[in-house]
């Protein structure tokens, strides 16, 4: 069978009305969810825990077998290092000169002792919401250091899922051209990121996308989804509500999208839809390797 680990990120503080609209629609493949929620708001000085209508919603979808991870602190974009350089790139220009602009601030922001104080306000944060500890962990924006992979290892994490094995879905989403590649330097596979199992993210196929774009995201998919099975690795997708809303697009084309691709998944009759908690303990006994650091100086840039 091959493993699918749907994923959803950036539901938070006073939405468990989207918590549960997702929950429904997923609930009508029977595909349990692992969704990573962000702890704190900018906009408001109330947090998950506090939110006693969000925790209701947290038990309805754990008692249907899906789950919760957090994702990120406040979900700012250089909280856990810096994104995804061509994410970052192709989604906010705004984001790549504040970085240039406000470099120093940045770097004191990603210090260690910065980055482990914050990861202490979400774990307490995240036992407060849910009763456990944390196991899993994603970023906002694909963002990562090495001071991140710290902290995670400080607060015994065990796994992450942060990176990108293709940046083909997300560019296509946004109507940019795309190779339709898997980055090598990540690759499909789990492997290991200082002692933890990191979980690369094939992508998201319904982020704001237009209705004329779903049919070339829809063969995309099924395209990088045989890579997948080419190479023995599991499928994570991470969709995103606001994302399948695509309320500047065209309303709903995600959700159009997902539904194709899970009556697709479904059909094949050789899925496993698995929580990130499934997985982790199917991979974790697994020799898996760790990437060697490689200094990129014979780029040509
Ligand atoms: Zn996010």
């Amino acid at each position: 069978m091959i493993q699918v680990a749907v994923t959803d990120d950036d539901v938070s503080v006073d939405q468990s009305d989207i918590l549960l609209k997702l929950h429904e629609f997923h609930q009508q493949f029977e595909i349990p969810v692992s969704y990573f929620i962000v702890p704190f708001q900018n906009n408001t000085e109330k947090s998950i825990s506090q939110d006693t209508t969000l925790q209701k919603a947290l038990d309805v979808i754990r008692n249907d077998g899906s789950e919760a991870h957090p994702h990120s602190h406040r979900h700012h974009p250089f909280e856990w290092g810096y994104p995804e350089i061509s994410g970052a790139m192709e989604f906010s220009n705004g984001l790549c000169k504040a970085f240039a602009d406000h470099r120093f601030a940045v770097e004191e922001y990603q210090s260690k002792d910065r980055m482990f104080a914050r990861m202490g306000e979400v774990v307490s944060e995240w036992e407060a919401f849910s009763g456990e500890k944390p196991r899993g962990f994603r970023p906002g924006w694909g963002s990562f250091s090495s001071n991140l992979y710290a902290a995670l290892a400080e607060f015994n994490y065990e796994w992450s899922s942060t990176r990108f094995a293709s940046r083909s879905s997300w560019h296509r989403c946004m109507g940019h051209p795309s190779e339709d590649v898997i980055n090598e330097r990540v690759g499909l596979m789990p492997y290991m990121q200082n002692g933890l199992v990191e979980y690369p993210i094939l992508g998201d196929f319904g982020f704001h996308a237009n209705n004329d774009a779903q049919e070339g995201l829809i063969n995309l998919f099924k395209q990088q989804f045989q890579a997948c099975i080419d190479v023995g690795a599991p499928c994570v997708l991470c969709h995103h509500p606001h994302g399948l809303e695509a309320v500047n697009n065209d309303p709903g084309s995600g959700y159009a999208i997902y539904t194709e691709i899970f009556q697709w998944l479904q059909d094949r009759g050789d899925v496993e839809f698995v929580t990130m908690s499934q997985l982790h303990n199917d991979w974790q006994a697994k020799a898996l390797p760790e990437p060697a650091l490689v200094f990129p100086e014979d780029y040509n840039y």
